[in-house]
C-alpha cells in the first residue's frame, strides 16, 4: 500500500519556498480591534481572550524588534540552527489602524535580519482598498500572506460568535487580496456545540472554493477571561471529546484541496485560563494522536475530494 503524507504542512510548504526551516516569531504590535473597542460591539468575539488571541506572547512591551530578539532568544533552545523567521502579527487586527502605522510596524518587522516574511491575522472588515494597496506593494518586497478569522461558514453560529462581520465581508476581502495575489488564510473553529459534523464539513467545502493559500484549525476554546468563559460557567456544555475531534479532523483533511497548506491541526490555549477541554492542553499528544489515527485508517488531505 502506497503511504500518503497526511496533509500538506506548513513546514513543507515554508521549506519549498524558502529552502530549509522558517520559524514564525509572534508578535503584539499594540493594535486593537473594532470589535473590542466599541466601533462594533465592546464584548469581542466570544472566545478571545483579554490578551485578543495573542495567549502567548508575553505582552506587549517594547518595540518589533525586542520581541522578536525575545522570541528567538526562546525558541533558540529548540532550533538551534534556523537562519530564517516571519513575522507573525498576530494579536487584535493587526490592519487596524493608519497607513502610515502600519508601514512603521511592518517595516520595523522587515528589517530584522533573516526575515523572509510577514503573516497578519486581521478582520475582513478591516482591509480598505489603501491597505490592500499597500499590501499588494508589500508582497512584492517579502512572502505575505494575510489570515483572516472566519470560523464558519454558518451565519447562526457567526452570531453566536458574536464575530461582527458577515460572510459576504469575508468573500469581498478573499476577492480583493486574491486579486492582488496577495496569499490568504482562513482560520476555523471546530467544535461549536451547535454545528454538526456535516456543518463542519459544509464549512470546509465553501472554504476549498477560494483560491486559498492555507487553512488554520483550532478546537474551540473555553478560557476564563473571554465571553465564553462566562458563558461556559453558568451554563456548562457539551463538547467534542479528543476522539471526535480526530475523527472530525480525519473527514476534514480527506475532502481538503491538495494545495491548501495546513497551518494549524489543533490549537493550544492558554492553560492558565482553560476551563475546557482539558483534554488540548497536551497538544504534543493531541497531534501524536492525530497522526496515529491518520495512520491507522490511511487518512490523507483530498482522499475524498469533491465528495461535498
Ligand atoms: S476579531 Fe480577533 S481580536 Fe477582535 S475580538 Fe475577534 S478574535 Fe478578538
Amino acid at each position: 500500500m502506497i503511504q500518503h503524507k497526511p496533509f500538506y504542512s506548513l513546514n513543507e510548504f515554508l521549506r519549498e519556498r524558502h529552502g530549509g526551516k522558517v520559524i514564525k516569531l509572534s508578535i503584539d504590535a499594540g493594535f486593537t480591534c473594532p470589535n473590542r473597542d466599541g466601533s462594533i460591539s465592546s464584548g469581542g468575539c466570544i472566545f478571545c481572550s483579554e490578551k485578543g488571541s495573542g495567549d502567548f506572547i508575553p505582552s506587549h512591551v517594547g518595540s518589533i524588534t525586542s520581541q522578536m530578539d525575545a522570541s528567538i532568544a526562546m525558541l533558540s533552545k529548540k532550533w538551534s540552527k534556523s537562519e530564517k523567521y516571519i513575522a507573525y502579527f498576530q494579536s487584535y487586527s493587526n490592519t487596524y489602524a493608519s497607513i502610515s502605522l502600519l508601514k512603521k510596524r511592518y517595516e520595523e518587522a522587515l528589517s530584522f535580519p533573516n526575515i523572509v516574511g510577514i503573516a497578519i491575522a486581521t478582520r475582513p472588515d478591516c482591509l480598505d482598498d489603501k491597505t490592500i494597496s499597500y499590501l499588494e506593494e508589500l508582497s512584492h518586497r517579502t512572502h505575505l500572506w494575510v489570515e483572516l478569522g472566519l470560523q464558519s461558514a454558518h451565519a447562526a453560529t457567526a452570531k453566536w460568535m458574536n464575530l461582527g462581520y458577515s460572510l459576504d465581508c469575508f468573500e469581498q476581502a478573499v476577492h480583493k487580496l486574491t486579486l492582488k495575489h496577495i496569499e490568504v488564510v482562513a482560520h476555523l473553529i471546530i467544535g461549536s456545540p451547535y454545528e454538526t459534523l456535516d456543518d463542519i464539513l459544509a464549512t470546509i467545502s465553501y472554504v476549498s472554493k477560494f483560491s486559498l493559500q492555507g487553512i488554520k484549525l483550532h478546537m474551540l476554546h473555553i478560557l476564563d477571561n473571554s465571553p465564553l468563559g462566562q458563558i461556559y460557567l453558568k451554563t456548562p456544555f457539551k463538547l467534542l471529546s479528543k476522539e471526535d475531534y480526530i475523527f472530525t479532523i480525519g473527514e476534514i483533511l480527506k475532502i481538503l484541496p491538495p494545495h491548501i497548506v495546513i497551518h494549524r491541526l489543533t490549537g493550544d490555549g492558554d492553560a492558565s485560563h482553560l476551563l475546557a477541554p482539558l483534554w488540548t492542553k497536551n497538544k504534543k499528544q493531541v497531534l501524536n494522536d492525530l497522526n496515529h489515527y491518520f495512520k491507522v485508517n490511511d487518512i490523507y488531505q483530498s482522499k475524498s475530494l469533491n465528495k461535498y
